[in-house]
């Protein structure tokens, strides 16, 4: 099991019993909204309220611990950073999926056509997942 602990203190962050069990939901659901990590800590920490939930994430966030992801028509969620990657969201059921896809060339492509300095990529592409195009 990973020690979410340790992992908190190297990033600077307070250790609270909250932001553990953020990072533990986060860990083994992998993206989630606000919403979701709401309800999952509720049945923990019965009086934790939404704004504590922001509070964490917006700090974790901060020290590039999380990362937020946009998506396009619903909520942001929230993933433990790691190598840069697009996402592929099903546009049935919501599920979001981790693809590790090279944005090199569109990033290339994208400064032959525009003057505009890039510094960040949010590729999200949509569809139908396995399970609801069966
Ligand atoms: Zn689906
Ligand atoms: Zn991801």
């Amino acid at each position: 099991m990973t020690n979410y602990t340790n992992l908190l203190k190297e990033y600077d962050l307070k250790v609270t019993p909250q932001r553990v069990a953020i990072v533990e939901e986060l860990y083994n659901n992998g993206h989630m909204n606000i919403d979701d990590l709401y309800k999952k800590l509720l049945s923990k920490f019965p009086s934790i309220s939404l704004a504590t939930i922001y509070k964490n994430i917006n700090a974790m966030v901060e020290k590039v611990f999380l990362s937020e992801v946009k998506l396009p028509n619903s909520k942001s969620v929230y993933e433990l950073v790691k190598v840069e990657h697009a996402h592929l969201v099903c546009s049935s059921c919501g599920h979001i999926e981790d693809i590790m896809l090279d944005a090199s060339s569109i990033l290339e492509e994208a400064s032959k056509i525009t003057s505009f300095k890039i510094d960040s990529t949010n590729i999200v592409l949509s569809g139908i997942c396995p399970k609801c195009s069966k």
